[in-house]
């Protein structure tokens, strides 16, 4: 029996199987293979939705296994990919045990990421906008700053919570910040404290003119109508960097907010940066038919190919539109070559491009009319309906939006996440990372950079007690005598943190006797070199 493995469980995988299963009917000299991290696929167009509850959590997904019944699907996450042996290696999902899986044919459609390497504090503090999870992080965290900002006296502090920043002009960056907008103006009403005034939603784009893919009227008609309804849009802007409260732009200017969504930008799957064959952009390059060139039996597709238009002559984009398009192109090819056949070039005219701007309106460019407003939008809808997989969720969509007309929103919020042991942070100069007085909840272990250890003197004001940089620790002292904070702690440059909770740390102090000896020495030394503290 021959295994056809495909990796990658989006448009470009779900629908190279459910072609190969139709071509094959129910041959049993072929087996169709699935890896995906989940056992289902997102329906990405509709996932703007998601963060307004417009459309239920699990109503845009869409479980593998029911829309595909002939494929084995394997819920795994892909480590290793090795051509010359002709096998991968996933990890089993209780414990870190190693699955091998050999194969005859590979279809590589893993797609790409949302990367922020490079960019100071992205990784620790933006929330990207992809997968599923990330919308219900992104509806999470509005609904959680509209919780703290209507009890929230400070007014420095309530603009930061009352601020949304999206980076990313690009239909999602778009379609997130009209969702979120929509959103948060109209949950506001429901907290009693809320000036809906003291709201801020901002939208970076690198451009001149968001949008792009369309033209430029529609892409005009977009950036009034958001404007319309009060985002800020910050064109020829881009996002350097981000802190806890604050997302940076190039130039140094700092927008203070406790919500930064970045859909930009787009990276190679780490798996697919890997591979030794030839990349564009960092996606693999194959020929017409989909294949990889001097790699037989070898396919890709979708968001992490390079495939170039047998007519036009011009690379793909990385939409659905055209990995479901290559999906089939890639089966009947595959097909051929297993059973022999001819071959098809891969060629496809998008039939246009859609971007919902919440609120009942879109822009749509469908076979060269442009289409504005109202009837864009119920284009949008329709059309992506009429597309979602599986009958049963076209029911639940159509049934969201129908009681999305008639109910209240929904504003609770799902407390989901584990709570995070250990996590990265990242601080600019001159910012306080923990300040006296303070409850004393995390330890900090710098990564890199300098801080200044401070402590408030009667009469003397502040006293700078200690220097600390990479390798060295601070926060320990209140962890340990459970009190509040004895010192201020100040970011002397740029500066990456690894910060150990108040459970995970007291769990290793209590059990491991070498790091309890380690931290009581380092007390009893920081505590004869500084002056009394009044905590
Ligand atoms: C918010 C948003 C809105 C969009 N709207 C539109 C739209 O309106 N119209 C349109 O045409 N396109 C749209 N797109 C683009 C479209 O979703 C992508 O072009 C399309 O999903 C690409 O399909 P793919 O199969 O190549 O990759 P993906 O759909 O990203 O699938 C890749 C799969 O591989 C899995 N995977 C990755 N790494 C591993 C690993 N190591 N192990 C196991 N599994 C792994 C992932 O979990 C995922 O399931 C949108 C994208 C986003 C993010």
């Amino acid at each position: 029996m021959k295994r056809v493995l495909i990796l990658g469980g989006g448009f470009g995988g779900v629908y190279t199987a459910l072609t190969l299963e139709k071509l094959l009917g129910d041959t049993k000299d072929v087996e169709i293979a699935l890896v995906n991290r989940e056992n289902y696929i997102v329906f990405q167009p509709m996932l703007p939705e998601v963060i307004s509850g417009s459309i239920g959590l699990v109503d845009t997904i869409t479980p593998i296994r029911r829309l595909c019944p002939r494929t084995n699907l394997y819920t795994r996450a892909v480590e290793t990919i090795d051509l010359e042996r002709r096998c991968i290696t996933a990890t089993a999902g209780f414990g870190s045990r190693m699955h091998s899986l050999t194969f005859d044919h590979l279809v590589i459609a893993l797609g790409n990421v949302t990367s922020f390497t490079g960019q100071p504090g992205l990784m620790e503090h933006a929330l990207p906008f992809k997968y599923l999870g990330d919308a219900l992080a992104i509806r999470n965290r509005i609904i959680h700053v509209l919780e703290e900002a209507d009890i929230e006296p400070d007014p420095e502090i309530r603009r930061a919570l009352l601020t949304f920043v999206v980076a990313g002009g690009g239909f999602s960056g778009v379609e997130a910040v009209a969702e979120m907008n929509d959103f948060v103006r109209a949950a506001a009403k429901s907290f009693r404290h809320l000036d809906r005034r003291e709201i801020r939603v901002v939208l970076l784009h690198s451009g001149s003119l968001i949008l792009p893919e369309l033209p430029s009227s529609l892409a005009q008609f977009a950036q009034r109508l958001l404007a319309k309804r009060g985002v800020e849009l910050r064109s020829d802007t881009r996002l350097a960097g981000a802190t806890a409260d604050a997302a940076l732009l190039e130039g140094g200017e700092r927008i203070t907010t406790r919500t930064l969504v970045s859909t930009v930008p787009a990276a190679p799957n780490p798996l697919v940066a890997t591979l030794p064959v030839k990349k564009e952009h960092g996606r693999i390059v194959v020929d017409g038919h989909l294949e990889v060139p001097g790699q037989p039996g070898v396919w890709a597709l979708g968001d992490c190919a390079w495939v170039i238009d047998a007519k036009t002559g011009e690379a793909c984009p990385p939409t659905a539109q055209h990995a479901t398009r290559q999906a089939a192109y890639l089966a009947r090819n595959l097909v051929a070559t297993l059973r022999g056949g001819a071959r098809e070039a891969f060629s496809f005219k998008a039939l246009g491009k859609m971007g919902s701007l919440g609120h009942r309106s879109a822009v749509a460019d469908i076979m060269g009319v442009k289409i504005s407003g109202f009837l864009a939008w119920w284009l949008w809808r329709t059309i992506y309906l009429m597309k979602l997989p599986g009958l049963d969720r076209k029911i639940r969509v159509a049934t969201d939006w129908t009681l999305d007309l008639i109910l209240p929103l929904d504003i609770v919020q799902l407390k989901t996440g584990p709570s995070m042991a250990v996590r990265r942070e990242h601080f600019e100069p001159g910012m306080t990372i923990c300040r006296e007085g303070d409850r004393g909840d995390w330890l900090y272990v710098i990564v890199n950079g300098e801080v200044e250890v401070s402590r408030s003197v009667p009469g003397r004001g502040d006293v700078a007690l200690n220097r600390l940089g990479p390798g060295e620790c601070f926060g320990e002292i209140a962890m340990v005598r459970e009190g509040p904070r004895n010192a201020t702690v100040k970011s002397l440059s740029s500066v990456d943190v690894v910060a150990v909770d108040r459970e995970a740390f007291g769990t290793l102090f209590s059990h491991l006797p070498a790091l309890k000896g380690f931290v009581e020495a380092l007390i009893q030394e920081r505590l004869d070199q500084a002056p009394p503290s009044p905590h």
